[in-house]
């Protein structure tokens, strides 16, 4: 709950509801039909029976005038007023088009961003009617808001704000990705449903069939990019074993199904005759005990 950080200026109006317990579900985007600043639009809202709860003017100032606790007096309907945040965003042109400019558009987006995340709601889901949550006045009485121009961007303002919403294991064409609020994970480890690790690099994709270098070890992730543990890894210098951290292990034995294998200082297995009295098969079982 509480209010949005982008608040730049705060002119409450007396013009609200309680919200009556219902959970915020919707945005409601409105146009101004005017070319207001915050604060004009903040003055209005202290003596004509509306209000919204966000303004947004054409420098991109976000002013507040009802709490989200609070329900607004912007869509003409009570229920739709106790379920919404309202934003009224400024025109910087006239009738019939009434634009809006691309400041007041992305400063709309930042907030609606922030509203979801605050407010618990996964995606946007526009619809063009009122079964979405991202909806129009004209959904729910006769009105000309929110004007063509802005109505058109509805459907870039809902891409726009989902794609900052994303969140988890995305694949795009053969690789994947990690989403946290919409930016690509790199250099980092992340694990999956099923608790396996896997290594975002350094461009965000997913590493697979590869050794990685981190933090003074080496891993090594497999062909469906799931780090190896308790594992044989073999690649052109010969057999490695990863250990149950994923570590490289280097200068150790390693019981694996009741043989014993050492790992040489260089992190490959040893096969055949190694410093006596150990002696190895050719498949660096040991055939001599110490
Ligand atoms: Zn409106």
């Amino acid at each position: 709950m509480g209010n949005s950080s982008l608040v730049t200026y705060t002119k409450l109006s007396p013009h609200y509801d309680s919200r009556d317990g219902k959970k915020i579900t919707n945005i409601t985007i409105h146009h101004m039909a005017a070319n207001l600043t915050v604060q004009q639009c903040g003055e209005i809202f202290q003596t004509r029976e509306a209000s919204s709860n966000y303004g947004i003017d054409g420098r991109g100032q976000v002013g507040l005038y009802v709490d989200e606790k609070n329900a607004s007096w912007a869509n003409g309907n009570l229920d739709s007023n106790q379920r919404s945040i309202t934003i009224e965003l400024a025109n910087d042109g006239g009738a019939p088009n009434w634009h809006v400019s691309d400041t007041a558009i992305n400063k709309c987006i930042d907030l609606c961003v922030d509203i979801c995340k605050r407010n618990g709601i996964d995606k946007i889901k526009f619809t063009g009617n009122k079964k979405g949550n991202l909806t129009m006045h004209k959904y729910y009485m006769a009105t000309a808001c929110p004007g063509p121009y802005l109505e058109s961007k509805f459907p870039y303002i809902a891409n726009e704000i989902n794609k900052r919403l994303v969140n988890g294991w995305i694949k795009e064409g053969d690789n994947w990705y990690y989403f946290e609020n919409g930016a690509k994970l790199r250099n980092a480890w992340r694990q999956d449903s099923t608790k396996k690790w896997f290594y975002l690099g350094s461009d965000g994709v997913m590493v697979r069939d590869k050794w990685i270098y981190w933090r003074d070890h080496w891993y090594y992730l497999g062909s469906d990019g799931a780090m190896y543990a308790n594992e044989w890894a073999k690649d052109s210098k010969g057999w490695a074993y990863l250990g149950a951290d994923g570590k490289q292990v280097k200068n150790a034995w390693i019981r694996y199904k009741n043989n014993f294998y050492y790992i040489k200082p260089d992190g490959y297995m040893c096969t055949g005759e190694y410093t006596a009295p150990c002696k190895f098969d050719a498949g660096g079982k040991l055939e001599a005990t110490l």
